[in-house]
C-alpha cells in the first residue's frame, strides 16, 4: 500500500478512551522488544511514528494510528518485559483483552515473534485465545537478518510445527532490509479491507 499519512490518533488504557471505530482496525502484539515498533514504522514509512520500549510513557497504553484515512493500527503494550513492576503487568492482561474482545472494528491481529525463539506458553496460549474469538491472527516472524537463509528455514519449520501452521502461513520480516514488508502489507490489506472477511 502506498502510504499517504499516517498519524497518531490517541492512547488509550479503557473502552471510553477508544477512538469512535470508524475503520477497519489492525492491532500488533508481541513481546517488548521483540521488533514490534520497528515493523509498524516500516509498514508506514515512518522512522518515529511508533516510539520503541525503550521511550517511556505511551507504551504501557494503547495506541491508535489512522493509516491514509482508511484504516486503522493499533499498537499493543508489550508484554514480558522484565523491568515492569509485577503491578503494572497485572493491568496489562485485562487492558489487552478487553480490548481485543470488545473492539466491533477490530478485524485482525499481527503476532510478532522473533525468527530466533521458539514461541513460549504466552504467545501459544494468545494464539489459541485469538482462535476462540474468532479474530484473525497473522503471525510475523521477524529479525530473519540475524539468521543465515538456512536456519531461517530451520526455525520457521520448528516455529511452524509449535503453531500448526503451514510455513506458508508464517510471514518472515527484516526491519533492517525491508524484506518481507509487501507479503505483510497483502496480508493485512485481505483482512483489513477484503469484505469477505469481514
Ligand atoms: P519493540 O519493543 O517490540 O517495539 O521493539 P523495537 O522495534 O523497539 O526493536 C527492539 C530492538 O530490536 C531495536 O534495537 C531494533 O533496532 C531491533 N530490531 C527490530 N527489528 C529488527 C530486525 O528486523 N532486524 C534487526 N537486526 N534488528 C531489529
Amino acid at each position: 500500500m502506498e502510504i499517504k499519512s499516517a498519524e497518531f490518533i490517541t492512547s488509550a488504557v479503557k473502552p471510553s478512551q477508544y477512538p469512535q471505530p470508524d475503520f477497519p482496525e489492525i492491532a500488533f502484539a508481541g513481546r517488548s522488544n521483540v521488533g514490534k515498533s520497528s515493523l509498524i514504522n516500516a509498514l508506514v514509512n515512518r522512522r518515529h511514528l511508533v516510539k520503541t520500549s525503550r521511550t517511556p510513557g505511551r507504551t504501557q497504553l494503547i495506541n491508535f494510528f489512522l493509516i491514509n484515512e482508511l484504516l486503522s493500527f493499533v499498537d499493543l503494550p508489550g508484554y514480558g518485559y522484565a523491568k515492569v513492576p509485577a503491578a503494572v503487568k497485572k493491568k496489562w492482561g485485562p487492558m489487552i483483552e478487553t480490548y481485543l474482545s470488545s473492539r466491533e472494528s477490530l478485524k485482525g491481529v499481527v503476532l510478532i515473534m522473533d525468527i530466533r525463539r521458539s514461541p513460549g506458553t504466552e504467545e501459544l496460549n494468545f494464539i489459541d485465545w485469538l482462535a476462540r474469538e474468532g479474530l484473525a491472527c497473522l503471525i510475523v516472524l521477524t529479525k530473519t537478518d540475524k539468521l543465515s537463509k538456512t536456519r531461517q528455514n530451520k526455525q520457521l519449520a520448528k516455529i511452524a510445527e509449535t503453531v500448526g501452521r503451514a510455513r506458508e502461513d508464517l510471514l518472515l520480516f527484516s526491519a533492517k532490509t525491508k524484506k518481507g514488508k509487501p507479503g505483510i502489507w497483502q496480508a493485512i490489506e485481505t483482512i483489513a479491507l477484503d469484505d469477505t472477511h469481514a
